[in-house]
């Protein structure tokens, strides 16, 4: 049974991979089977999280808010792996501010990575997809964010509501292709992404709105993870799977 989630044969493409959820979905597509390559700014931590896989890792550093990147990313796989199975469209930024404060600033540079950056990622495997004519499974890295809202958090809400929707329409579109276009929303699962916060007073009383009452672990969203990468989910395509301890149920 368990053969479904086997991963052995195939090619993912993990961006944001220097850190956090990307750097745990790295290990886990890898310890499935997965040949992996490890995309992000910080190329320094890609080649530490290359050691700790060992052969079946590879890095390419990628910026998603840059053309150019992207572009380069996409030669060097086809010089080197030569083509590819699997997204995850992980990258991410966050930059907590009330929205009387909120400035142009801040609202692009939250908008151009987590949306913009996140639409350029999925165009390029998109083609490489088509190109390749196999088909394949892109896994956007939404949040619990892009279906409800939350104080302080309007740029971020809004860039994953729109790759909530991006990843509807694509679905919709390429599902004859055999290209799946699936979504994670997670919910607060300890990263670096939101580590100040949930050090404070704050933080730990925010949690008590949760209704398991307690942060998600990285290993929490294996499951999905292996799921939507695999066969397993073979006629799944335009789903938004919220994995958060019951936060987005959580009383009106
Ligand atoms: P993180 O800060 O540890 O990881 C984000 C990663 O994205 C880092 O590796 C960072 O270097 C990379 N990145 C940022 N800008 C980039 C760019 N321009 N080009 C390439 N890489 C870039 O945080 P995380 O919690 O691991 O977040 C991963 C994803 O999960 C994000 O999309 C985030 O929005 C989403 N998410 C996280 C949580 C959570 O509770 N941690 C909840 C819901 C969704």
């Amino acid at each position: 049974m368990n053969d479904i989630f086997n991963l052995e044969g195939k090619t993912a493409l993990i961006t944001g991979a220097s850190s956090g959820l990307g750097k745990h979905f790295a290990k886990t597509l890898a310890g499935a089977g997965a040949s992996v390559i490890l995309s992000a700014r910080r190329i320094e931590n890609l080649e530490a999280l290359k050691a700790e896989i060992g052969s079946q890792a590879s890095c390419i550093p990628l910026d998603v808010t840059s053309v150019e990147s992207i572009d380069n990313l996409v030669k060097e796989i086809r010089n080197t792996t030569g083509s590819l199975d699997i997204l995850v469209n992980n990258a991410g930024v966050s930059d907590p501010q009330r929205f009387k404060d909120l400035t142009e600033e801040s609202w692009n540079y939250v908008l151009e990575t987590n949306l913009n950056g996140a639409f350029r990622m999925a165009k390029a495997v998109t083609d490489i997809f088509l190109e390749d004519k196999k088909g394949g499974s892109i896994i956007n890295i939404a949040s619990i964010l892009g279906i409800r809202v939350g104080l302080n958090l309007t740029s971020y809400a809004a860039a994953k509501a729109g790759l909530v929707q991006l990843t509807k329409s694509m679905a919709l579109e390429l599902a004859r292709s055999n290209i799946r276009v699936n979504a994670i929303a997670p919910g607060y699962i300890l990263t670096e992404i939101n580590d100040d916060f949930f050090g404070t007073e704050e933080g730990q009383s925010y949690i008590k709105s949760i209704p398991m009452r307690r942060l998600g672990l990285e290993s929490e969203l294996d499951g999905i993870l292996l799921l939507l990468a695999s066969d397993a989910s073979s006629f799944m395509t335009g789903s938004i799977i919220p994995v958060d301890g019951g936060h987005l149920v959580n009383p009106l």
